[in-house]
């Protein structure tokens, strides 16, 4: 069997101000710091692509963080490298994330110049006064900029990050920005619900009772109030928060889903090859000096035992439109699901929640948002 194209993912771990609700790994700009960052991840890559020499990789996604707050030219010098290092497909996808607060029309130059043909877009709101609330900076005169830079070039593979489940939003914020989404002719969506993280702002000001959080009632109410605005507008639902237009799928976010392999590269990266996952260390100056040293900057090796990695494939399947394939399951577990889980799945086939098409066992559509109790049943 040929073996399916890896995917590249580099993270960017700079942004302009901490949102409060983010634990991702980031640290405010500096050119020094992020010329330093550069020149550590062309180490890191010099040392790994040895490995990879047989491999050919056909998406690269480029996250942070925030991708555009780093200064032109690095994103053109990052890529560049990546392109003389490893093998990259004729037909790649290549995706890099941009927050409307740091984006400009040279840096969209610059990133299409350097072979970048798809770009996300962090808006999660429309309501700079919500946004102001979860400390989030932006305005939206920067939100329309970035739609109009990106229509005057007529590029049109754009996706957008919305978000749901937010202290103090209101059923008329989300549908206002996903309206003005469906206006801005964006092909792909990804909503995501706020997760309360621990040690975040969010979670300090929900404790002091600053801030109340969105029960999973309320949550689901606004999960379905963007799920039918978008159905109706021709987006069609594949994976429980991403939604697309026909042909505008994300190719890299799916190798997740159908457990293929990745490389990630940079501070807090992690991959996954050969049933292990590798995990970069989460610290900057750890990064730093490790590549310094010339080691790799990994903190752990995990295998990914066959008992994880059942749970994984039901898991990550069951969250997608396409459902678990039933066939591949059996082949590669040795377990015939209708077998083994055979009073499960009867019973929820015959309460709904659950059908088997074409020998995929899918969580019905009425019953998408409650997905994770139906994969617990599966365990
Ligand atoms: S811009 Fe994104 S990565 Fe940066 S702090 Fe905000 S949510 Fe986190």
């Amino acid at each position: 069997m040929t073996k399916k194209p890896m995917g590249l993912y580099i993270h960017i771990p700079f942004c302009n101000k901490k949102c409060d609700y983010c634990d991702f790994v980031s640290y405010s700009m500096d050119t020094l710091a992020q010329q330093d960052y550069l020149g550590a991840l062309f180490a890191e890559i010099d040392m790994v692509k040895k490995d990879f020499f047989d491999e050919t990789f056909d998406t690269i996604y480029i996250g942070g963080g925030t991708p555009s707050v780093v200064y032109e030219g690095f994103i053109a010098s990052l890529v560049r490298k990546l392109f003389s290092s490893f093998h990259i497909a004729r037909d790649y996808e290549f995706t890099i994330e941009v927050n409307p607060a740091s984006f400009s029309e040279e840096k969209f130059f610059e990133y299409v110049e350097a072979g970048v043909n798809r770009i996300s877009v962090g808006v999660q709101s429309i309501n700079p006064g919500l946004l102001k609330v979860h400390g989030r900076n932006q305005s939206l005169s920067d939100v329309d900029k970035t739609f109009k830079i990106l229509s005057n070039a007529r590029f049109r593979n754009v996706s957008a990050d919305v978000m749901i489940g937010l202290p103090k939003q209101s059923k008329k914020d989300i549908v206002d920005t996903v309206n003005y989404l469906i206006k801005q002719n964006v092909q792909h969506l990804s909503v995501y619900n706020l997760q309360i993280e621990k040690g975040t702002v969010t979670e300090n000001k929900i404790r002091k009772q600053e801030l109340k959080p969105v029960y999973e009632k309320k949550a689901l109410k606004q999960y379905n109030e963007v799920y039918n605005l978008l159905r109706d507008n021709g987006y069609s639902r594949y994976e429980l928060s991403n939604f697309a237009r026909p042909a505008f799928k994300s190719r890299h976010n799916s190798k997740y889903w159908d457990n293929t392999e990745f490389l990630g590269l940079g501070v807090s990266a992690y991959s996954y090859v050969g049933n292990y996952r590798y995990y970069n260390t989460k610290r900057l100056d750890t990064y730093i000096e490790k590549i310094n040293e010339g080691k790799l900057p990994r903190f752990e090796k995990q295998y990914i035992s066959i008992k994880e990695r059942r749970t994984e494939r039901i898991m990550l399947s069951l969250r997608t439109v396409e459902g678990l394939d039933l066939e591949a399951f059996k082949q590669e577990f040795n377990e015939d699901l209708l077998q083994s889980k055979k009073h499960e799945i009867n019973v929820m086939i015959k309460e709904g929640m659950v059908e088997i098409v074409d020998n995929f066992l899918r969580v019905t559509e009425k019953h998408f948002y409650i997905t994770n109790s139906i994969i617990v049943e599966l365990m």
